[in-house]
This record gives C-alpha cells, structure tokens and sequence, in this order.
C-alpha cells in the first residue's frame, strides 16, 4: 500500500505560531502536517542544560496545544531522540518536506543537526531550514550583517492563516508506542519563581514592558532588584522563540512614535541589534564554546579549587552581592547584566577559575542561549584579545546599586540586621557589632574567601601581561 505523503514542521527554539517561516512554508506545500517536537534525552543531559530549561519548553507547546484545541488538532510531543521518531514516522508515512528554523547551538546540538541532514540524504527528505531573526549562516562579510539585521527586522512578518493549513493526527496506538516515556513531573509542574513559558506570556511582557516599565528601563537596568521590573524580561522568549526578534522590533518601533520614553527605547533596541550579534558570533566561529579567542588565554595555569567553585555556586563567597547574586538566579533563573558580568569576573578573576568550568552558569540562566552565553563568558573573562579587561569591583557595585542593601537582604537573611552602610562589607563588623545584628562572621555568614584587592591586582597584572594594548579597567 502506497504511503500517505506528508510534511513535517519540526520545532525547536522556535515555540510559536506568530511569524513563523518554516510554518508558513508547510501551509503552502498543501499536504498534511506534522506538527512536532523531541525533547532529546542526549540534549537534555548535556552539561548546559537544566529543568528550568525543559519546563520552559513543556510550557511553551502547552500555549501552543491551547490554539490548537479550537481545531482539534495537536502538536506532538515525543520524549525520544529524533532519529529514531523521525524513522518510526518514515516506516508509516512518506515523508516529503522537513520544515525548521536553523539553529545556532551548541556543538552537540549541531551534530545532531548533521546526523538529521544524513538521515533527509538517506531517505529523499527534503530537509529546508530557514533563518532564525537576523542570523545569517555561511555569512562571507561581517561588515554586511548590519544591513541584513535591518532589512530582515522590516520585512513583513510570516504569518499563517489560523484556520488554514492541514494539520495531521497521528494514529493514538501509533503515537503511543513511539512517544517515550512520561516527562517527569518537575517539567510538567509550573514552578512559580520562573517567568512562564509561551507566546502568551511573551506578548504580556512585551506589552507590559513597552506601556508602563519601559519608563525606568535606563535608570533600573544595572540594579539588581529594580532591573527585575525595569527590563523587559523578553530574554527566555526569544530564546524559546515564544516570540520573533521581527515582532519585538516592529512593535517597539510602533510604541516610539507616540512615547516619551524614546531614550529608554533606543538603549532597548540597542540591546535588540546585540542580541542577534552575539550569536552571530558563536554561528561564525563554533570554537568560542570551548577555546578562548585569545589563544595565549587558555594556557595560563588555573588550578581549579573545588572548595572556591562550591562557595560560588552556593552564593557562601563571604562577598554579600556576589552570593545574593547567585541565590537569587539559582532561585529564580534571573539575573541583570550587571550583575552577570559581575559574578563571572569574581569567578575568573577573584577566584582565578576557568571560564570553560561555567556551565553551571548556563543551567541556571532561564534564558540560556549558547551564542550569547559562549562570547559574553568570553568577553567578560578578558579572553576575546580585543575588547577592554574589566574587573568588576564588587563592593563598589553593591554601594551603587544596592546601596540600601535591600537585594541583599532579601537573598542573604543571614545579614537582615545589619544596616545599610555596613552591609556591603560585613567582615569590618566589630565583634560587638556582629553580635548586636544577629550576624557571626565566620559562623553565620562566611569571611571573604579570598582577599578581594590581592586577588584583582593579581589578575589584573596576569591577563595585562598577555596583551601589549588593551587597558585593564575596574568595573
Ligand atoms: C556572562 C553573561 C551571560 C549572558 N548570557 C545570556 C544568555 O544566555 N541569554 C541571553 O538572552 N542573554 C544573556 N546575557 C545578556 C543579558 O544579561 C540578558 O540578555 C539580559 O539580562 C536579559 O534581561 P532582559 O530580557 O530583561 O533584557 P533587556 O535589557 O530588556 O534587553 C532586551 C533583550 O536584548 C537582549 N540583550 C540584552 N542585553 C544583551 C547583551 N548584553 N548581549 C546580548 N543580548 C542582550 C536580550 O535578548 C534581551 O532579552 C548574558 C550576559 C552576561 C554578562
């Protein structure tokens, strides 16, 4: 018996319907659909990953499957490696088209691409992958992809007609027999500390943010507490792809004419244009994930110390901002760029750890996105050869932007007594002090764990020593 000839769309960091190539093109080719998306156990036991990550996702195709419903029609969701999902769906049915975005990941997940165009060569699929937002894959010119952000930022969006489109349904047995085991629960849950994932929410945001929080978007941006109401928060939707870097510009663009806020929108779409540059960074040269672009970078002897490396992954420095910093994005998946630059810095600098030993970082950020993670971890360890070395100078920061401690206070409630001027270095506490706000230095709070001035000059006078030019700055 002849096969039925279907098409394929399959999803990754691309959770939506709004402006929607792959889908777009799926509903011209005018056969029967397969929405689908893997949730790849090899992907989600990389070192990079995380729950959080998986919920988000589970989340997304959730508000995905709730526009699905009025049609009755579903996207499907397997917990299997896409090879196999792909040959079990290729031993039922002729499989015409594959339609996705490309994705710009990490090297696993680009191998896992490779073996997916081995398997489309294999079996007469044709496999057509279309751009994510404004990164451009093979580009020959650098200097060229200023225009291309512009041009493909003012192109019509790629809209679907709702009702349109021939969705398949898969036979239930079917379906049932191929689409691995359950997920587990902490996926499935909403966890209320996170942002939630999906379309929805990320138009909410977008919307709340350009209405009202924008007018304190310049202002709030580097501190830490205000900067969770002051930013957009759009970073985990664009990553999952909940909403399109098109659509985010083309509303920004509509809300500018009419706003007062026009400064704070330039800054914001400022950091728009840095969004797809960075990861055009990490789709132009790959090895930004393992090997510092400074090449002389990664032969400077780091001893890794387990102890210094758990103290910073438990927020226990003994340094209040940089350990709220990290309690707060453990707890909730957040943290502001300052505040991210800042804690990197004490990692590498203070701490004299390797960059490479940071996926830590990457499992806790929501918004975890590989092309912007690699070259930000990078350019702030002082290991791109180019941009300027800036070591972040933590108590500094905490005066200016917790300067009444009220971030600390509200992740590190071991220091709640203490007041505001004496907050951001509890070690200078006299014994009577300590005593007085309820905080024993060394027993109920750490002392430092490395002396903060030795340990920047130190570094500063080692990574200095590897360029001839670049000035070493304090943050
Ligand atoms: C070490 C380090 C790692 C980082 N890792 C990530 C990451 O994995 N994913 C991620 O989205 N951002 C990352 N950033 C950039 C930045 O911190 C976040 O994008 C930002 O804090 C997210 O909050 P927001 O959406 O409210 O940003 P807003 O300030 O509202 O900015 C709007 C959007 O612009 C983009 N953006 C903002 N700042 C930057 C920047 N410096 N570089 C590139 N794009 C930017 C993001 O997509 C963001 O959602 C990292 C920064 C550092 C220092």
């Amino acid at each position: 018996m002849e096969k039925q000839r279907i098409n394929i769309v399959w999803f990754k960091r691309d959770l939506r319907f709004t402006d929607h190539a792959p889908l777009c093109a799926a509903w011209e080719a005018n056969l029967p659909t397969l929405l689908l998306y893997c949730f790849e156990p090899s992907v989600m036991a990389c070192e990079d990953s995380d729950v959080r990550h998986w919920r988000f996702v589970y989340e997304s195709l959730q508000d995905m499957q709730s526009k699905l419903d009025e049609r009755n029609a579903k996207i499907y969701i397997f917990h299997q490696e896409i090879i196999p999902v792909l040959n079990a769906i290729s031993a039922q049915f002729e499989v015409v088209n594959i339609f996705s975005h490309e994705e710009t990941g990490t090297n696993f997940t680009f191998d896992r691409d490779k073996s997916v165009g081995r398997f489309c060569r294999e079996n007469a699929i044709n496999w057509q992958e279309f751009p994510t937002n404004a990164v451009v894959r093979r580009l020959k010119y650098l200097r060229d992809w200023g225009k291309i952000w512009e041009e493909r930022m003012t192109a019509p969006p790629q809209m679907i007609a709702e009702s349109g489109g021939n969705i398949l349904s898969l036979d239930e047995t079917f379906y049932q027999t191929n689409c691995g085991e359950k997920l587990p629960e902490n996926i499935t849950q909403h966890d209320p500390n996170f942002q939630q994932g999906g379309e929805t929410w990320a138009w909410k945001y977008l919307n709340s943010f350009l209405k009202s929080r924008v007018q304190n978007y310049s202002q709030h941006i580097s501190k830490p507490e205000l900067s969770r109401k002051g930013c957009s928060r759009l970073s985990p939707y664009l990553t999952y792809g909940n909403i399109s870097m098109r659509m985010v510009y083309q509303y920004t663009q509509q809300h500018y004419k009419s706003s007062k806020n026009k400064r704070d929108i330039d800054n914001f779409v400022s950091r728009l244009h840095w969004h797809c540059h960075f990861i055009q960074k990490l789709e132009l040269n790959v090895h930004i994930e393992f090997h510092s672009i400074l090449k002389k970078y990664d032969a400077v002897e780091r001893p890794r110390n387990e102890a210094y490396i758990l103290a910073w992954q438990s927020g226990k420095t003994g340094v209040p901002i940089v350990d709220a910093s990290i309690r707060s994005l453990v707890a909730t998946g957040f943290l502001n760029f300052r505040m991210r630059a800042m804690v990197v810095s004490f990692f590498v600098f203070n701490l004299w750890q390797d960059w490479r030993d940071l996926h830590f970082l990457a499992r806790q950020f929501l918004d975890y996105e590989p092309g912007i993670h690699y070259p930000q971890l990078q350019m702030q360890a002082g290991a791109t050869g180019t941009n300027i070395i800036r070591i972040y100078n933590p108590i500094r920061n905490s005066e200016k932007h917790d300067a009444e401690g009220v971030f600390i206070k509200k992740w590190i409630p071991e220091l709640a007594d203490i007041p505001a001027n004496l907050i951001h270095e509890p070690w200078k506490l006299s014994a009577m002090e300590q005593e007085l706000f309820n905080c024993e230095i060394g027993k109920d709070y750490p002392a430092p764990i490395v002396d903060l001035e030795k340990t920047r000059k130190y570094a500063g006078e080692v990574v200095w020593g590897l360029r001839t030019k670049t000035k070493v700055k304090e943050g």
